[in-house]
């Protein structure tokens, strides 16, 4: 599909930076280009070829030379957007990269939208929307799992396994519309035992994809996990002494964290979003109280849960209050301070379904052997097969879910011996439904609100 306009944007981000990257694409490109682009001799650039790096200076339109740049020419198809695309390497900096990209619109190029060089390239085919919306994960990726599960996608193994499963799904479409056209000769035309097999593995599958999200999610936005505890036992200087540096203000005086405090820590390649919250406990303080709220919100979404005591002082009404409050979430338990004289065991705490470890925040021991619990917490939820496919978007598993339920009310339909056009009409949403993760029958505004979370410049 061809775009009218020729869009333009800084593709790096605006900062100070070695080089800064300006690109062009669309159908006036190459008259621009020749435009605005000379060769060190001052010669316009006549006949530039594809895919070559050609060195010069930027000029405006009164011949003042604005930078000097490296330019790459990428001549449609072969571009990330299918159009003709131009790539201007000129100095990093945010007013070099300014009054380049000016230059550029003075010769008619627009300023291009957030994603929509990404959104070009889906338009014209060269990416599905899986693959589009994994550009903009592994631009985000934070962690070694995230940036590989973003990289498969994008290399398109996630629609590599859509396309399978869709033209299993196409094969028993086919037999069944054979078997409305011709209902009199059914039983030959429809081997229907052999299509409830079918549509039992399709359904194999889907099942199969459908149960990698949690751990797809886990990989591509983190582990959220909650550090809880009543006040002043520790809760600040743990996050901290995890994190190796100072984050979270530490105070002796209880209901100093009065909000939720969020950081991050990369272990085994996966993110753990960690959460300070406030101390809960019973208080009439109106402050605190928004910050108990708060903090009970956090556990609320937590996936994991770290539960700080203190082993310096006696156990209190306020530990329990938090042990009974977390019971059923998967747990952490801390015995901090224990550089002081410890004053209970763990017994007390009465927990048998979770570690108790100790630490001391002060003194940065037993951080080690924390880890390691928290790495098998990780583990246990991402461990991944080899080469498994993960769904790891919110959008695909909503569409696929349907899917899923269409295949089994298909099969279920068969069993029950209901007519083919029902049995078809299934067989379709969920055609339907798979179309809809590769992008190929989204609406307008799904896409908008895709493209729209991109940088500009992507
Ligand atoms: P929070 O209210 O649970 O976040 O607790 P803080 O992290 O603010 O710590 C409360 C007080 O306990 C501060 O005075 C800290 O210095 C102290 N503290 C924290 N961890 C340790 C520790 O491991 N050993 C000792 N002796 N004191 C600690």
């Amino acid at each position: 599909m061809d775009q009218v306009d020729t869009i333009a944007a800084i593709a790096t981000p605006l900062g100070i930076g070695g080089i800064g990257v300006v690109r062009i694409s669309g159908p006036a490109v190459l008259s621009m280009v020749q435009r605005v682009f000379v060769r060190p001799s001052g010669a316009p650039c006549i006949a530039l070829k594809s895919h070559r790096v050609y060195h010069g200076f930027v000029v405006n339109d009164a011949g003042e030379r604005v930078d000097e740049v490296l330019l790459c020419l990428m001549r449609r198809p072969h571009s990330y957007t299918c159009e003709d695309v131009a790539e201007i390497s000129c100095h990093g900096g945010v007013m070099t990269m300014q009054r380049v990209l000016e230059v550029v619109m003075a010769q008619g190029a627009r300023v291009a939208e957030p994603g929509e060089f990404t959104k070009r390239a889906f338009l014209n085919g060269r990416l599905d929307l899986t693959q589009a919306e994994a550009v903009i994960d592994v631009i985000n990726a934070r962690t070694l799992a995230s940036h590989r599960a973003a990289l498969q996608q994008l290399e398109g193994a996630l629609s590599r396994r859509l396309h399978a499963l869709r033209e299993q799904l196409v094969q028993v479409s086919v037999y069944l519309e054979a078997g409305i056209d011709f209902p009199e000769e059914d039983l030959e035309l429809v081997p229907i035992a052999e299509l409830i097999d079918r549509l039992a593995t399709i359904g194999t599958w889907l099942t199969r994809l459908l149960g990698t999200f949690t751990r797809g999610r886990v990989v591509r936005e983190g582990l959220a996990t909650v550090i809880v505890g009543r006040p002043n036992v520790g809760k600040s200087s743990v996050l901290n002494a995890l994190l190796g540096r100072d984050r979270a203000i530490v105070s002796p005086h209880p209901g100093t964290t009065r909000d939720t405090i969020e950081d991050a820590l990369d272990i085994e390649g996966i993110l753990l979003r960690i959460i300070d919250t406030a101390g809960i406990r019973a208080t009439v303080d109106a402050i605190e109280q928004e910050g108990v709220r708060r903090a009970r919100e956090a556990i609320e979404r937590a996936e994991l849960l770290l539960l700080v005591f203190d082993g310096s002082t006696a156990l209190t009404a306020d530990d329990y209050l938090v042990l009974a409050e977390t019971v059923g979430k998967p747990r952490v338990l801390v015995r901090n301070k224990c550089d002081l004289p410890v004053c209970w065991t763990p017994a007390a705490l009465d927990v048998s379904d979770a570690p108790c470890l100790d630490v001391s925040a002060l003194r940065g021991e037993g951080f080690g052997a924390l880890e390691q619990v928290l790495v098998q917490q990780v583990l246990g939820r991402t461990l991944l097969g080899h080469d498994e496919v993960l769904l790891t978007q919110e959008r695909h598993r909503q569409s696929l879910a349907v899917a899923l339920r269409n295949v089994q009310a298909a099969e279920q339909g068969l069993r029950q011996d209901i007519p083919l056009e029902f049995v078809a009409f299934d067989v379709t949403e969920a055609l339907q439904q798979i179309a809809e993760v590769l992008g190929e029958s989204c609406t307008g505004e799904v896409l908008d609100r895709i493209f729209s979370s991109f940088c500009v410049g992507k």
